[in-house]
C-alpha cells in the first residue's frame, strides 16, 4: 500500500511497537476499560493492533503523532490512495444521498469530513440545508472549489456551529481516524438537535473480509492511519455511553457470498413491493433488539427507507398458514445470519438517534 508520505515519513511517526512505552496505561477508546492484553493481533511493518478483551475494538499502536499525520492529510497524494481513486472506499455518492434522505429528520446536514465534498453536493442537489467540516485544508478546498458548497478547514470544535444547529451529522470514515471518538462523538451530540440523527460509518474488525480477506486487511486496517478499528458491539457501546441510541446497525454482505446474496435480497425486495412475500428486515441489516424502525421523524416527502417494515401478513390468512409463514421467515433469517458471519464485507453503517441526555462521563 502507498501511503501519501511515503515510507519515510511513516517511520517517522512513531516507530516500532516496542519503541514507546506507555500504551500499557491506555484504556479502550470504545468502551473504557482498560487495554491489559498487549499481544498484537495483526502487525504490518512497524505498527500493530491490540485489541480490547472486553469489547474487541482494536487500537493501533504504537500511538501514531496526530500532528505528523494531519501534515499528510493535507498532500494531494494521500486522496490518490485514500480518495476517490480508491476503489474500495469509492461509493455511489448519489446511492449513499439516498439513504441519507430516507433517514433524515430535518433538512439542515451537516457532513465531518467532508473530503472532497462529492457527497455534499449530492445531498445539496436533492434539497438539504449542507454544511461541511475538513481537517485537510485541501480538500476543503477543492469541495468549495468544485461546487461552491460551504465547508469550514480545521477541527469541529473550532467550527462555531451553534448547539442544536443540525438535524443530521454525517461521519463516513471519520471515527477510525482520531484517536479520541468520544470528544467527536460528543460534539456532534452539542450540535444535534434532541431527536437528530447520526450516521456514522466506520471499518469493521469483526467482518469475514477482515478475518479472511488477507489481501484486503492491509486496506481495513491502513495503519497508521485509523488508530481506532471498531467492533460491532465497540461502536454500539460508545454510541450509547455518548448520548446516542442506535436505532440501525447495516452489516452488509462482502465475499464470496455477497453478489449471489444482493440479488437474493434484491429480488425479495421487488416480490415484497408486488405482496408476494412476507415483509421482514432485510438480510443486510443487523435490526437493533426490540425496535420495528427509526423513531426519529421523518421529512416530508422522503421515500421509504429500503427494506424497513415488520412482519405483515394478510389479514384473511388462517392462523395455522400465518404460523407456518412466520417459521419459514425465520428459517431464512438464521440462514442469512450464518452467511453473513461467513461473508460480511469490511464496513458497517451506525444510523443514531440524539437522545435529550448524555450520560455522565466516565471511563476512558
Ligand atoms: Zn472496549
Amino acid at each position: 500500500m502507498t501511503t501519501a508520505g511515503g515510507a519515510g515519513e511513516t517511520r517517522s511517526l512513531g516507530g516500532g511497537p516496542e519503541r514507546r512505552p506507555g500504551h500499557e496505561e491506555r484504556r479502550c477508546p470504545a468502551c473504557g476499560a482498560a487495554l491489559t492484553d498487549l499481544r498484537p493481533s495483526y502487525r504490518i511493518g512497524d505498527w500493530a493492533v491490540v485489541r480490547c478483551s472486553s469489547c474487541g475494538t482494536g487500537v493501533t499502536v504504537p500511538e501514531p503523532d496526530e500532528a505528523v499525520l494531519r501534515r499528510m492529510y493535507d498532500e494531494p497524494a494521500y486522496y490518490e490512495t485514500h480518495g476517490i481513486r480508491h476503489s474500495d472506499v469509492l461509493p455511489d455518492h448519489r446511492a449513499r444521498a439516498r439513504v441519507v434522505d430516507a433517514w433524515a429528520p430535518g433538512p439542515r446536514v451537516l457532513e465531518v469530513g467532508t473530503g472532497e465534498g462529492y457527497l455534499l453536493a449530492a445531498l445539496r442537489d436533492e434539497g438539504f440545508d449542507v454544511r461541511g467540516c475538513e481537517i485537510s485544508a485541501w480538500a476543503a478546498a477543492a469541495a468549495r472549489e468544485r461546487f461552491g458548497l460551504d465547508v469550514f478547514h480545521g477541527e469541529l470544535a473550532a467550527a462555531g456551529y451553534g448547539p442544536a444547529s443540525f438535524d443530521v451529522v454525517l461521519m463516513y470514515h471519520v471515527l477510525e481516524h482520531v484517536s479520541a471518538p468520544r470528544r467527536l462523538l460528543s460534539e456532534a451530540w452539542q450540535l444535534l438537535r434532541p431527536g437528530g440523527l447520526l450516521i456514522a460509518e466506520v471499518p469493521n474488525l469483526d467482518s469475514a473480509q477482515m478475518r479472511y480477506g488477507r489481501r484486503a486487511r492491509e486496506h481495513i486496517l491502513d495503519l497508521p492511519f485509523h488508530l481506532v478499528h471498531f467492533t460491532p458491539t465497540g461502536l454500539r457501546t460508545l454510541l450509547a455511553r455518548q448520548g446516542f441510541r442506535v436505532l440501525e446497525l447495516t452489516i452488509p454482505f462482502g465475499p464470496p457470498f455477497g453478489p449471489v446474496l444482493a440479488v437474493y435480497e434484491a429480488l425479495r425486495r421487488r416480490r415484497r413491493a408486488s405482496g408476494g412475500e412476507p415483509s421482514t428486515s432485510t438480510g443486510d441489516r443487523e435490526r437493533s433488539a426490540g425496535r420495528a424502525g427509526p423513531s426519529v421523524g421523518r421529512r416530508e416527502g422522503s421515500p421509504d427507507r429500503p427494506g424497513c417494515g415488520g412482519i405483515r401478513l394478510p389479514a384473511d390468512e388462517g392462523e395455522h398458514v400465518r404460523e407456518r409463514s412466520m417459521r419459514v421467515t425465520a428459517w431464512k433469517a438464521r440462514i442469512l445470519e450464518r452467511l453473513r458471519a461467513v461473508s460480511s464485507a469490511y464496513k458497517m453503517t451506525a444510523y443514531a438517534e440524539r437522545l435529550e441526555e448524555c450520560p455522565p462521563s466516565g471511563g476512558g
